[in-house]
């Protein structure tokens, strides 16, 4: 049985040779006590559906902005679980909330109102506004994680195009962006590796270009559009900050066709560009209809939300839209505190200071090595480096790994560098030694 369970690369064999005792269990299989990052990748790997492509690295425990794999080695942590524990691994109050939530209620379902979820819509709602965000902000729709976000922005905006007209229901995205997995996000996603092999995706989706309007007009109709789509600060595209004049200009154009603008401020939200929310250096005239959050907002604990003006909300009946999980009081508890946190003015003049640090240290490494980094992107602590063609950013990466330090790549050949916001200066030091020599010794392509 255990033979059948471990075929192929895995042999009863070679899992004693790794020095294990797996047990037997229903016909299965556990993991037995040896812990090395190499048994196991080993044992998972057989087990796991084929969608990424895993390093040897193991972590096994996560302090503040440092990490440790099963060996023991440290590693200064710039990505902070892609932008998502953006207060440090086992921050000591989230793990207490979360502890004293969880012996009183960890969910009850939307049939009832809690008092955790409550809270924290509210709290969006004002802190929001507080914060010169979102100005037409007015309710919240809580759900678990990034992708449904989205999923709602885009339902709630295909509602609020058919209470005007049964044909005003497509959607403007743009070329480099990110917006999620799901059908929907994914048919918003305009990059042919994620979409090609799940086509045909859902109608009526159209791709500009964010940065040029006419791309824009081109598509744009009052009969037709019901939404566009854009994140403010591209993350996953190669942190491309999109141009505050454009983003007036096209809200200007939403407002003239009645289509809702959707922000997608899933990554770049929440402190990450020093403010709030990255549209929050926008006047009030290019403020979103609807806003996406996720990633930051529990500190690693799944949750997303929807934040949407009187417009959307107008739109919208009870049966809509709906979540089994969205808005349990353990997640909303978690976000409650995160949301002050981040809000906060000295943690955000703090966020800014740590922000100069790595941009003044990223304009110095792009000068030094001017034949390897062709400049410096982003915003607050959503920072990349541009590589040239002939060097690769993933090598970078894997150096860097391998002397104690995780950064991630983007789109477009970028090395992106998302620490947790209160990330220690010591660690920002540290990590930036490791990263400049890491960009010393990466090879140029043969
Ligand atoms: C990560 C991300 C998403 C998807 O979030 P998930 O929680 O992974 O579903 C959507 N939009 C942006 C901008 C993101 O960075």
């Amino acid at each position: 049985m255990l033979k059948t369970v471990l075929k192929g690369k895995l042999t009863m064999k070679s899992v004693y040779r790794a020095g294990t005792c797996m047990r037997r269990f229903h016909g299965g299989v556990v993991l037995g006590s040896t812990n090395t990052s190499q048994f196991i990748k080993q044992v998972s790997e057989p087990f796991t559906v084929t969608t990424y492509a895993r390093p040897e690295l193991i972590i096994e425990r996560g302090q503040g902005s440092y990490l440790y794999d099963y060996e023991g080695k440290e590693y200064v942590d710039f990505m902070s679980g892609i932008a998502v524990t953006c207060l440090g691994h086992s921050n000591p109050e989230v793990t207490d909330i979360l502890t004293k939530q969880a012996q009183k209620l960890i969910h009850s379902s939307n049939l009832y109102y809690n008092r955790p979820a409550g809270d924290l819509a509210a709290k969006l709602v004002e802190l929001t506004k507080a914060s010169g965000g979102m100005a037409d902000a007015l309710r919240v729709f809580l759900c678990n994680s990034g992708t449904e976000a989205n999923e709602a922005a885009l339902k709630f905006a295909r509602k609020y195009g058919k209470t005007k007209n049964p044909e005003k229901y497509e959607i403007i995205t743009f070329k480099n962006s990110f917006h999620g997995r799901t059908m929907g996000a994914l048919s918003v996603t305009p990059n042919p590796k994620y979409q090609e092999p799940f086509a045909p995706l859902i109608q009526g989706v159209n791709v500009a270009e964010a940065g040029n309007i006419d791309s824009v007009k081109t598509l744009i109709s009052k009969d037709k559009t019901c939404a566009v789509i854009i994140e403010p600060i591209q993350g996953e595209g190669g942190v491309n900050s999109v141009d505050p004049e454009f983003l007036v200009a096209l809200k200007q154009l939403c407002v003239d066709n009645d289509v809702m603008l959707i922000y997608d401020e899933i990554q770049c939200g929440l402190g990450r560009s020093g403010k709030l929310w990255a549209h929050g250096f926008l006047p009030a005239e290019a403020h979103p209809d609807i806003l996406t959050m996720a990633k930051a907002l529990g500190n690693g604990f799944p949750i997303g939300a929807v934040m949407i003006s009187e417009k959307v909300e107008n739109a919208l009946s009870v049966g809509d839209h709906g979540t089994t999980y969205g808005g349990n009081p353990l997640g909303s508890a978690i976000g409650s505190y995160v949301v002050d946190q981040v809000s906060n003015s000295d943690f955000l003049a703090s966020v800014g200071e740590k922000s100069n640090k790595f941009l003044t240290r990223f304009s110095q490494i792009a000068d030094k090595y001017p034949n390897k980094v062709s400049a410096v992107k982003g915003k607050g602590l959503l920072i990349g480096l541009q590589m040239v063609d002939e060097v690769d950013a993933g090598s970078v990466a894997s150096l860097a790994r391998d002397n104690g330090l995780l950064v991630i790549t983007a789109g477009m050949n970028v090395v992106r560098v998302v620490p947790a916001l209160n990330i220690p200066d010591e660690a920002i030091e540290k990590g930036l030694d490791i990263l400049e020599q890491a960009i010393a010794a990466v090879p140029f392509k043969q």
